[in-house]
């Protein structure tokens, strides 16, 4: 049985001060986490030691970064490798978000070379993919994502593509208080994981988590949980709140 996960991405706001009376609130609100679920929180980078020992004795919580560089070491001033998210003890990364895609321009390549080195230093990656709004209103969403699915995962292999979590985040939800429907996302869920039943065989597209990621907000999460393809969501600014985020967590199925 795959998990259900509800993962934050705080991106780039909050004081450290401020993560940590978060984090606090919420293991206050959600102290308990049933083993079926995961809680994960996407925190900066100089945040990731000081949130992984809050969460420390905590089961069923854990930290990810938020990106690595695509690079395993050497001179690229101001860059994370994957080797050193690993040395600190982190084993989740954020791969792919819509956001660096298009400010930082990465590139399917350099996609697939942060999933290799993830893999390498046993991080767990959650690799974002989704269309733009011309693609929603004017193409075909489902080859979108098929294509970015192909463009970065091809280089994996099998064993490791058991271990990904997916994210399905519509560019045109994230951040705008537009929500794709339950019956949207459920549709583009199902299409990935037909892809990966067809690339990868039933047992392994079986057992991957697939998260939804769009303007999730506590009002809304039962409905999205409900579908049978959609095991989460990875939460924005909802997750910035710790009663929003709980109300999520609280959200997701037994
Ligand atoms: C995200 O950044 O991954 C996201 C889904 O943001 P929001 O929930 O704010 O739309």
């Amino acid at each position: 049985m795959r998990k259900k996960i509800a993962a934050a991405n705080w991106k780039m706001n909050l004081s450290w001060k401020e993560g940590k009376e978060l984090i606090s609130q919420l293991i206050e609100l959600s102290p308990t986490i049933p083993t079926a679920h995961q809680v994960i929180i996407a925190v900066p980078f100089p945040y990731l030691e000081l949130a992984a020992q809050l969460v420390a004795a905590q089961p069923g919580y854990f930290i990810s970064a938020q990106n690595c560089y695509h690079k395993a070491a050497g001179a690229y001033t101001g860059e994370v490798a994957a080797s050193m998210l690993a040395s600190v003890g982190i084993k989740y990364c954020i791969v792919g978000h819509s956001e660096r895609r298009e400010y930082q321009q990465e590139t399917p390549e350099q996609l697939a070379a942060k999933l290799q080195l993830c893999f390498t230093h046993a991080i767990t990656p959650i690799f974002c993919c989704g269309e733009p709004l011309s693609v929603r209103e004017g193409g075909n969403p489902s080859e979108y994502v098929r294509s970015q699915l192909v463009d970065s995962l091809s280089c994996l292999a099998s064993e490791q593509i058991a271990q990904l979590i997916i994210a399905y985040e519509p560019i045109w939800a994230i951040g705008t208080g537009k929500t794709a429907s339950p019956e949207q996302a459920q549709e583009m869920h199902l299409a990935i994981r037909n892809y990966l039943t067809e690339s990868y065989g039933s047992a392994i597209a079986q057992g991957i988590p697939i998260l939804y990621g769009g303007s999730v907000k506590g009002s809304n999460a039962t409905a999205i949980f409900a579908n049978p393809d959609i095991d989460g969501g990875l939460v924005g600014g909802a997750s910035l709140n710790a009663v929003e985020f709980a109300t999520i967590i609280g959200a997701l199925p037994q």
